[in-house]
């Protein structure tokens, strides 16, 4: 009988056939064999506990210049050593083009960053804020065909947002190489006459931003998004839904056969505007967008990851200290329109959800897996390498105690931003040993591997970026002149 590397004995494992007790082997960092009685070099006993897939992080902002123009509070090596210690070994962080920036330039500044300082495996969203033709026709198509295939469009902020006529642009150029096209779907316009009309008022405090981006912002630009994505036919990927009618738009496009997917966030499921709602300034530690609603559409946003509507759960780690480096760079009495969004969660995202979904009930342990690291993996193209616990996948597991329980604190994390959203929760379950291709990346409360360890991972074009076949009728190569405009 074979001897391989390593084999991961007496666990519970949540393979793409279910869960079942069994032994994981794993050779050269791939994972050879699933079964009983399997012998290795080395063996890490996982009685009494859940073997699963690492965790897929599909949207994280790191080391990243913001769309209000600030630097980020994490490193990839700070992000990423935060992400591990949660379960997650390979995140999707962007290549933030801003305007002027060649985007090519950008990607490789980015991967430059990421090869010296990840741990976990990685990949890039093409953040795209200046759509010129050399980005469109040069610098796009060559990096989406090179495995970069995912793009972040915005329809908000005044120093990245796109035009409508932009995004259709760079949808076309998606549609001709194959790539998923993600978007910051809000509406611009009522954010900033909203933004503006309450702080020349004096409705500055933190809360207000909550106010400022109504839930109507999400609809009207949710809706205009999925008509261009049935106009030219092409994939389209909703980040971060907070509003049940945004929900529901999903789940009516989806059956008009519009090929839209969609994502939310534990701020969405665990938050509500009330936690915006401090005294001071301290609110400014929960401002993130779009700002989180309220408990109905908490329920709402659950129903639609059950029913299949929203996909995907990610974090949207977008992280800034409370102080002046971050939440706090305009001063000691800004309003909200001068405070950075965003808010970190790379290392909670995972244990949030399996205390929601698996200890708590509320769901099963394979949809836990599914909305976190499996459907991400499928998505943006990282499938088979990654997302199941599969003979031939990398071997990149979590190994959970489902009977540990944490009361999260504000200095409980590995990242660099000084606050955790989510403190004062007691969550049961955690992840104690994390292998990244077979290496072991968190074990005994430490991290193992060394920054600079983690791969930038080359995706393929995946089942969900392609089009369905289904044109417009302007664009039917068989009348007018249709195929032209292609
Ligand atoms: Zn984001």
């Amino acid at each position: 009988m074979a001897e391989y590397d390593l084999v991961i004995k007496g666990g519970r494992v949540a393979s793409t056939d279910g869960v079942a007790a069994m032994d994981v082997a794993i050779q050269d960092g791939v994972i050879a064999a699933l079964g009983r009685e399997l012998r290795a070099r080395s063996t890490i006993d996982a009685a009494g506990r859940l073997v699963l897939p690492g965790g897929v992080d599909a949207h994280c902002h790191i080391e990243q210049l913001s769309g209000g123009g600030l630097m980020n509070a994490d490193t990839f090596e700070s992000a990423t050593r935060s992400a591990a210690f949660g379960g997650t070994t390979t995140v999707i962080s962007f290549a933030a083009q801003h305007r002027g920036d060649n985007l090519g330039a950008v990607v490789d500044n980015y991967a430059r960053l990421a090869a010296a300082g990840a741990v976990t495996d990685y990949a890039f969203h093409l953040w795209i804020s200046d759509p010129s033709a050399e980005t469109l026709e040069q610098d796009l198509p060559r990096l989406i065909e090179a495995g970069h295939r995912s793009i972040k469009i915005f329809m908000t902020y005044d120093r990245v947002r796109l035009l409508d006529e932009q995004i259709l642009d760079v949808m076309m150029v998606a549609r001709r190489h194959g790539a998923m096209v993600c978007a910051h779907a809000e509406n611009h316009g009522m954010i900033k006459w909203m933004a503006d009309r309450l702080v020349a008022r004096g409705y500055g405090a933190p809360k207000y931003h909550g106010v400022s981006h109504p839930r109507v912002g999400e609809i009207e630009a949710f809706e205009r998004l999925i008509r261009f994505s049935q106009l030219l036919d092409q994939p389209i990927m909703l980040f971060h839904v907070s509003t049940a009618e945004g929900a529901a738009i999903v789940r009516r496009a989806r059956g008009e056969g519009v090929k839209v997917f969609a994502e939310t966030c534990p701020q969405y499921l665990f938050l509500t505007a009330h936690d915006l709602d401090r005294p001071g300034l301290e609110g400014a530690k929960w401002m993130c967008s779009p700002p989180p609603r309220t408990p109905s559409d908490q329920e709402a946003l659950w129903r639609g990851l059950d029913l299949g509507d929203l996909q995907v759960v990610s974090s949207d780690h977008a992280p800034y200290r409370f102080d002046g480096s971050g939440k706090l760079a305009a001063g000691s009495n800004p309003d909200f329109k001068q405070i950075a969004n965003g808010l970190p969660g790379l290392e909670t995202r995972l244990p949030l959800l399996f205390d929601a979904m698996v200890s708590r009930g509320r769901s099963s342990l394979e949809k836990f897996v599914e909305l976190t690291a499996t459907a991400p993996a499928r998505i943006y193209g990282l499938h088979p390498r990654k997302g199941a616990i599969a003979v031939g996948a990398d071997a990149d597991v979590a190994i959970w105690d489902p009977d540990r329980e944490v009361v999260l604190t504000d200095d409980g994390l590995h990242d660099n931003v000084g606050y955790n959203p989510f403190a004062g929760r007691r969550l049961k379950g955690w992840p104690e040993t994390v292998l990244r291709r077979g290496e072991t990346l968190v074990a005994d409360g430490t991290l193992k591997a060394a920054p600079g360890s983690g791969r930038l991972q080359r995706r393929g074009c995946s089942p969900a970026m392609r089009p369905t076949g289904r044109l417009s009728p302007e664009f039917d190569p068989g009348r007018n002149f249709g195929a032209q405009l292609l």
